[in-house]
């Protein structure tokens, strides 16, 4: 499982950008900030687009464009100032990246940003391929709820098919729940419903794939989340081995199926039968694969660019067992006592505002990985 890279019988990388280059990051938070800090060990420069002026990957970047996606003109700019684009950001209007996907090559491909932005078509495609999902409906308006609701059970939860985050956008219904004051709550024009899963644990799996077709994954994580926000993840979950090697298998085939190259995570709920359904798919890197910067030979931003580059695929090997604990709006105001820990290892986003809710830093606790750990 996991660990070196699968390169099936496609051969070697073909080299697509030798360091030197400038890779294109398309967002600036901080996964665009881990990203270009990453891409610069390797010897390569960054160029961040982003709409917000000092913003956490522009504080790190050599190069930015700060201006709104819908400006054309920039785009065209930035696109002109790189070699080859990513990005770091679920919401981008698709057709920013297709405009800067006519100019240079943009990995993950466009494409795949669609359906992971869209959770109907996201569902469609996890059901297509064969992948266990919650039982979900499509909501066209409020009168279309209560036949919905009654039909998957309640609770269920009601989300935007679009632009939700965070839990941002999403609504848990009760049978008392008015459907108007549901839809109102959720706050977009077209809705799904999910049957609520009264899960065991949530888990999830980053995998990478080259454009040779290698794939690698890390061990599946159990993340823990607070008020809908991922608060802690411990690398790797305490599950069941036949059950990570279901979630590699299914992360690996998410991977292959999409044909990315890049980096991609796979949220799934195992319900309390010990089954597992899909959730989420984000292609990009995930909070959830932030302890892979200090446990493991290689780090999913790492990986990112060595898939988009054309470099082989890094080891996913962990040396150490970790617990990444999110510093969320007023927590980071501790940030100096992690410095004293000699286990913690401390990330700091260089945000100014300690907004409630706001990721900040995460810090990541290590702790010796024993030869019978995976
Ligand atoms: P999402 O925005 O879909 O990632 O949802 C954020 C969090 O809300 C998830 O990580 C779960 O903790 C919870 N959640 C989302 N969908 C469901 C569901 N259908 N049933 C139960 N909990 C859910």
């Amino acid at each position: 499982m996991a660990a070196g890279a699968d390169r099936g019988d496609r051969g070697a990388a073909e080299l697509v950008l030798a360091p030197g280059g400038t890779i294109g990051i398309v967002g600036g938070g901080q996964l665009g900030r881990m990203t270009a800090l990453a891409a610069a060990r390797l010897g390569y420069r960054c160029h961040v687009f982003t709409p917000e002026r000092d913003s956490p990957a522009e504080q790190v970047c050599g190069r930015a464009t700060v201006a709104p996606f819908s400006d054309e003109a920039a785009l065209d700019r930035f696109a002109a100032a790189i070699d080859i684009a990513t990005f770091e950001f679920e919401n981008i209007p698709a057709g920013a990246l297709r405009r800067v996907a006519a100019a240079k090559p943009v990995s993950p491909r466009p494409e795949i940003l669609e359906v992971s932005q869209h959770r109907l078509r996201e569902k469609d495609f996890l059901r297509g391929i064969g992948i266990a999902t919650t039982q979900y409906r499509e909501i066209t308006g409020r009168e279309a709820l209560p036949a919905a609701a009654a039909d998957l059970g309640y609770p269920c939860v009601l989300k935007t098919v679009r632009m939700g985050y965070d839990g941002k956008g999403q609504v848990t219904l009760r049978a008392e729940t008015p459907a108007e004051e549901a839809w109102r709550r959720m706050g977009g024009k077209l809705g799904i419903l999910e049957a609520f899963v009264d899960f065991a644990c949530e888990i999830s799996v980053v995998v990478a794939r080259g454009g040779d077709g290698a794939v690698a994954t890390y061990p599946a994580v159990e993340n823990r989340h607070v008020n809908h926000i991922l608060d802690t993840t411990i690398a790797p979950a305490e599950i069941a081995p036949q059950l990570a090697a279901e979630a590699d298998a299914t992360a690996r085939l998410i991977a292959e199926r999409l044909d990315l190259v890049g980096v991609l995570a796979v949220e799934m709920f195992v319900t309390r039968d010990g089954k597992l359904l899909v959730n989420e798919l984000a292609p990009r890197p995930h909070n959830s694969g932030h302890w892979t910067i200090d446990a493991c030979a290689t780090s999913q931003f790492e990986q990112l660019v060595r898939a988009i580059c054309g470099l082989p695929l890094g080891s996913t090997e962990p040396h150490s067992v970790a617990v990444m604990k999110n510093l969320i709006g007023a927590e980071v105001r501790d940030w100096r006592k992690w410095l004293d820990d000699p286990t913690a290892r401390l990330h700091l986003y260089g945000k100014r505002d300690a907004k409630p809710g706001r990721k900040m830093g995460h810090v990541t606790r290590l702790s010796p990985r024993l030869s019978s750990q995976r």
